[in-house]
């Protein structure tokens, strides 16, 4: 009969041989530095005993988290010390929301932001012609997080040479490239990317003028590196030939014929009543292999400039809207036929009261649409609520409130579901959206029975309510609810430059 110690040698050798003497060395290291870590090391930051829920693992139980250097270094069951802890108990600690769209990008949408738990917000539908004077602007000055696509439609109007603006009007809008100025936007585009953008941001229906070939050869580029196309549709309609689900059609088939990872931005919007159609075709395609996912806002409004091409002649038809549908955000005014061309002329922010509840509803609750705010530039004292409400309101609303979802879901569709979509063209975010040794701090903290949004289209600038502390890189944005003054621990959020 063979000693104990003699069956342990034999296990110990079986083990070198499957995992080679230098792996096995390196376990034992790390296993040993693990446990110690507890008792005699020190963290930066404690967040103790709280509720950690995590999408990745699906952990869903009570830890103590230990950060330090701004990384998740330790979660474990038993006490940690820390140079500063965080009561935590009776809270949901979850990692912090990834904030795929939002137009916002000033120091104020970033403390609304931070009230509704976002720790990284991006602009990737719209995006930017100038990627690395984007990210130079906001470098050490940043509440959160923050990155970009390199985009399409300013692309386009630098091109065109169109006045510097929000959206595009004129020819930049409405007439079609010549193969000269094709190859410009080429050209353009391929920048943005050696600048290290997340993504390729497009809203069709800003630029009728763009051809469906134009769109196929903007997919191709995205396709070169790797990299995501952020896709307002070319219609949001609800009379054939111009419906969602035809534009729908247009982007699918430029992701299966380049290659291009195709996200659809706003799916409510875009499909108004026909948004549960629309979202079958998202499903059906990542059921055949394509690289397509989707997102939604939680409200039933959409907004936008009222100057754009969304309000070309036949708008009330295509949207089954009227004048009295459409609110102008400086006033909050309902439009008339007359005001309506004043305005357009002036040009201006506008909330439009389109999308039906149930459209809504139906997708927050869908476990495959992710939870993205579209949130606005704050012009305007009836701004959309959005940009200052989303995470809350799905929170609170849908999943407390409405239980048209259950809150690990929920957590996923603001969370992991964004980091995964990003992670394959920039890295950096496998270390995002996650509870997990070695991911970046960004977490949020949050009471599940109180969390609330408060912005309303009557009183947009109000901060979420619920929200008690919030981590960017392992440092406190916000401390039991309240702003922490004088900190900028945002870091840019970009993809590996010039590859
Ligand atoms: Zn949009």
């Amino acid at each position: 009969m063979a000693s104990v110690a003699a069956l342990r040698n034999a296990r110990v050798v079986a083990l070198l041989v499957v995992l080679g003497a230098s792996a096995l060395v390196h376990v034992v290291r790390v296993g040993f530095a693990a446990s110690h870590a507890r008792q005699d090391q020190q963290f930066d930051v404690v967040i103790a005993n709280g509720r950690v829920m995590d999408p990745e693992s699906g952990l869903d139980g009570v830890r103590n988290i230990g950060i330090s250097g701004g990384k998740i270094r330790a979660i474990a069951a038993d006490r940690l010390q820390g140079k500063a802890t965080y009561e935590a108990k009776g809270l949901v600690v979850a990692p912090g929301f990834i904030d795929l769209h939002e137009h916002g990008q000033e120091p104020k949408n970033y403390q609304f932001q931070a009230h509704d738990g976002v720790t990284t917000s991006l602009e990737l539908e719209l995006g930017t012609a100038d990627v690395a004077g984007w990210y130079a602007q906001r470098e050490g000055k940043s509440l959160i997080n923050y990155g970009v696509s390199i985009g399409h439609i300013p692309v386009r109007m630098k091109v065109f040479h169109a006045a510097a603006d929000l959206l595009a009007t004129g020819d930049s809008a409405h007439s079609p490239a010549t193969s000269e100025q094709l190859k410009q936007m080429t050209a353009l585009v391929e920048q943005g990317f050696r600048e290290g953008a997340l993504a390729e941001g497009m809203g069709i229906n800003y630029t009728p003028g763009a051809t469906h070939q134009e769109i196929v050869e903007m997919f191709r580029v995205a396709a070169r590196y790797g990299a995501s196309v952020h896709v307002h549709l070319r219609y949001a309609g609800l009379k054939e030939p111009t419906t969602g689900l035809a534009a729908l059609e247009e982007v699918l088939a430029a992701a299966a014929a380049t290659g291009a990872p195709l996200h659809v931005v706003h799916i409510t919007s875009m499909g108004l009543r026909f948004t549960p159609d629309l979202i079958a075709m998202v499903d059906g395609a990542q059921k055949h292999g394509l690289d397509v996912t989707t997102e939604c806002y939680p409200y039933t409004a959409g907004s936008t400039g009222l100057e754009s091409a969304i309000f070309d002649p036949g708008w009330q038809e295509n949207m089954g809207i009227t004048y009295k549908d459409v609110q102008w955000a400086a006033t909050g005014e309902r439009l008339t036929a007359e005001t309506f061309e004043k305005y357009r002329k002036q040009g201006g922010i506008v909330v439009i009261h389109m999308i039906p509840e149930e459209a809504a509803r139906t997708a927050v609750a869908n476990p495959i649409v992710m939870i993205a705010s579209d949130g606005m530039p704050l012009t305007g004292a009836k701004v959309h609520p959005r940009g200052q409400g989303t995470y809350s309101r799905v929170l609170g609303h849908y999943v407390r409130e409405e239980k048209a979802l259950d809150l690990m879901t929920a957590l996923r569709k603001m969370t992991l579901m964004p980091a995964q979509r990003l992670e394959k063209h920039a890295p950096a975010f496998h270390d995002k959206g996650r509870i997990r040794v070695g991911a970046d701090a960004d977490i949020t903290v949050f009471d599940s029975e109180r969390i609330i949004d408060k912005a309303t289209f009557d009183e947009p600038l109000q901060y979420s309510e619920g929200i008690q502390f919030v981590f960017v890189n392992g440092t406190a944005i916000l401390k039991d609810g309240k702003f922490v003054d004088g900190v900028f621990p945002g870091r840019p959020a970009r993809a590996p430059l010039a590859h």
